[in-house]
């Protein structure tokens, strides 16, 4: 092991290696680095490019191909040499998950995202409004459930297997993103949005004795959740949800196409 202090005449090179992330991923770098195409980052021999990566700000869950200037494609534990350039491409969509379907895991600021996992898409998705990060990790672990967050310092965790950035601030824009992301199949109105328990279609005179007056004669199509027998019928969140479920299988298709 050779340790040799550069000389002054040596280029800035030597102490340095150079991201060319791609556009997608350069929403997680300080405004300021934004707009240039190859990011100057300190070279210290050995740090790994998912450290080198990571400590831009950009976490690995995110990323997908790491290409270097001949085309070689190279993992993350790869050690770049000082003055090489790496690609660092998105993760690609629609992403594949170990498993087929994704089940998902939410952290605690995502409890309208959940809401509408479940019962837009019908998506097997667990929400809790307290738990720490760590839980959080051994949960997603546990149950093979990718965790979703908008939070990078959970998302870099090492021990995590699989999680996803969740982009935009409103559910909707937060919805779409899932679905384009990893394009599942899906079921609406066949999950509670409550406990995240599957619902049973049950005729109107079950639960009649229910509802109030309006929705019993307004309503003929119900569920109930076999987990915690709340009464489900369709336009009990008024037409918002039902465009958001149209919205969401157009979403799909268009990945598909
Ligand atoms: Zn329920």
């Amino acid at each position: 092991m050779t340790d040799r202090s550069p000389s002054p005449k040596e280029s800035r090179a030597h102490h340095e290696l150079f991201l060319r992330l791609s556009p997608d991923l350069r929403i997680f770098l300080p405004a300021r680095h934004r707009e240039a195409e190859t990011l100057p980052v300190p070279h210290d021999g050995t740090s790994s490019l998912v450290h080198i990566v990571q400590s831009t700000g950009v976490p690995l869950t995110e990323v997908g191909a790491l290409v270097l200037a001949d085309g070689r494609r190279v993992a993350p534990e790869y050690r770049p040499e000082a003055g090489e350039t790496v690609r660092v491409e998105p993760v690609e969509c629609p992403q594949r998950v170990p498993g087929g379907t994704p089940r998902f895991l939410l952290d605690v600021h995502l409890g309208t995202l959940a809401r509408r996992l479940r019962l837009v898409a019908g998506l097997d998705t667990a929400y809790h409004n307290d738990m720490d990060d760590a839980a959080l990790v051994e949960q997603a672990n546990a149950e093979r459930r990718v965790l979703l967050s908008q939070d990078r310092g959970l998302l870099m965790r090492r021990q995590l297997w699989l999680g996803a950035y969740v982009r935009g601030s409103r559910p909707d824009d937060q919805l779409a993103d899932v679905l384009d992301r990893f394009a599942p199949p899906l079921a609406p109105w066949t999950r509670c949005t409550a406990c995240n328990g599957l619902l049973d279609g049950v005729p109107k005179s079950e639960v009649e004795h229910l509802l109030r007056p309006g929705t019993r004669r307004t309503y003929d199509t119900f569920a109930r959740c076999r987990d915690c027998g709340h009464v489900y019928w369709r336009g009990a969140h008024g037409s918002r949800l039902e465009e958001l479920v149209a919205g969401a299988a157009e979403s799909v298709r268009a990945i598909e196409s």
